[in-house]
């Protein structure tokens, strides 16, 4: 169909909304001007409709800014107004930005991104928050490099993974940098960098590595902490060690769902996902421990555990990488017959290739059929601290696949292919 057309003229795609006040050139500057609820109007083949907004249109002061400082760890930053729309890169507590809008209970922050109110606190200023950086420089600690950022006032980031690169976005920034010092380091081959607009600067740090192993950011006072995880010393790979192939590797295991109030999806005969996710994390446990592995389970029993604790052990562990285990289910109007196969979720960059060599080697080794590899951001796939990746081993419901995920024989094998897994996978990106 033909779109609408708008009416008054108006060439880009937003609808008009024609208030009281149709000028606002003779109104004084400095005070907070209220247009009240817009009405909108659309015309098509000459039949006018109209419509009141939902909100109230509002000129901000711009002598008395509202700015907001993140007091969650970290602020959930959105693409939208609602938990609808896509997470952002989260902001580290203490970031500051301008408010520029508001709807319900969420925020807009000046540099794009939507937070909830709950989570910021809220200063008045004349000033918008913007900083000058002058330099960055580099640290060594255990495990990690840690590049700071000396800033005059948190700002909002971004960062993206690529395949060979990390890049940092620093948001109501400008530079006047002349020197960075950064020596050589286990992960960061160099740094570039760029003001790639007046109020954004950009940080792509190229790797020695094409397999990341995790970051974090956080404010220090107003300097960004950036840490970036070296890869795992694995003493297997020393010279002349007889050691075992995951010798120094700790990994974590997260078996799904657990206790009374969540049994994850349940089979034909009443059994459930929580019992067999526990079991064969168990069983490849055993498995990866066999192999050198040092493994950190989320739940070793029956129990309840919500969803952040599980996040919250991960990110205190720090393991090489975290993998849940889970077994899938389909809505009840889902096709249980044609439905089944190995899954594998991953959501930052860092965790597609385990996901994906995991996937393929148990539809290999075991002659699963495959349900496929999936970018989904999902409670255990969004840590950033290490690859993480969430597995769907095969779907309770379908009366075959049942059949296989209940049987030992078949649990054991499963097992010992995820954990002989796991192994290649580390070999594979050394
Ligand atoms: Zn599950």
């Amino acid at each position: 169909p033909n779109p609408p057309l708008l009416r008054g003229g108006n060439e880009s795609n937003v609808p008009l909304a024609r208030g009281e006040n149709e000028s606002n050139s003779s109104l004084p500057k400095k005070e907070k001007i209220d247009l009240g609820v817009p009405v909108f109007e659309l015309t098509m083949n000459d039949r006018t409709i109209s419509q009141q907004g939902t909100g109230k249109i509002s000129i901000l002061s711009p002598a008395e800014l509202e700015i907001a400082e993140v007091t969650a760890d970290p602020g959930v930053a959105r693409t939208g107004a609602s938990t609808d729309f896509s997470r952002m890169t989260p902001l580290p507590k203490g970031t500051r930005a301008t408010i520029i809008g508001r709807e319900g209970e969420w925020i807009r922050l000046d540099y794009g991104a939507w937070i909830k109110a709950s989570e910021v606190r809220i200063v008045k200023d004349s000033v918008p928050p913007r900083s000058i950086i002058r330099s960055a420089r580099s640290r060594q600690v255990p495990g990690w490099t840690e590049v700071l950022f000396p800033l005059e006032i948190p700002v909002p980031v971004t960062v993206q993974e690529g395949e060979r690169t990390f890049t940092l976005t620093l948001y109501n920034t400008t530079a006047q940098t002349d020197i960075i010092r950064l020596d050589d380091d286990p992960v960061i081959s160099s740094l570039v960098w760029q003001q790639t607009s007046p109020l954004q600067v950009q940080y792509t740090f190229n790797l020695k590595s094409a397999q990341q192993w995790g970051y974090k950011l956080r404010y220090d006072g107003t300097t960004l902490v950036l840490s970036l995880k070296h890869p795992p010393a694995n003493t297997s790979m020393m010279p002349n060690s007889s050691a075992k192939p995951l010798s120094g590797i700790k990994i974590l295991l997260d078996p799904g769902h657990g206790g009374p109030q969540d049994s994850g999806g349940v089979g034909p005969t009443g059994y459930r996902e929580k019992t067999v996710a526990l079991i064969v994390s168990k069983l490849v446990r055993e498995e990866l421990v066999n192999r050198g592995a040092n493994v950190v389970m989320t739940r070793v029993e029956d129990v309840d555990l919500d969803l952040p604790p599980r996040v919250e052990m991960i990110q205190k562990e720090e393991p090489a990488i975290a993998i849940s285990i889970h077994y899938n289910a389909l809505p009840d109007n889902g096709d249980a017959i044609n439905t089944k196969g190995v899954g594998a979720f991953w959501f930052h960059p860092q965790a597609h290739s385990l996901g994906m060599f995991l996937h393929n080697y148990l539809v290999a080794n075991l002659n699963r059929p495959s349900y496929g590899v999936f970018w989904n951001n999902l409670a255990m796939t969004r840590p950033a601290v290490t690859p993480s990746v969430l597995m769907e081993l095969g779907f309770m419901i379908n009366p075959e696949e049942f059949e296989w995920i209940v049987n030992p024989t078949e649990q054991q094998k499963l097992a010992e292919a995820i954990a002989q897994g796991i192994t290649e996978w580390f070999a594979s990106v050394k």
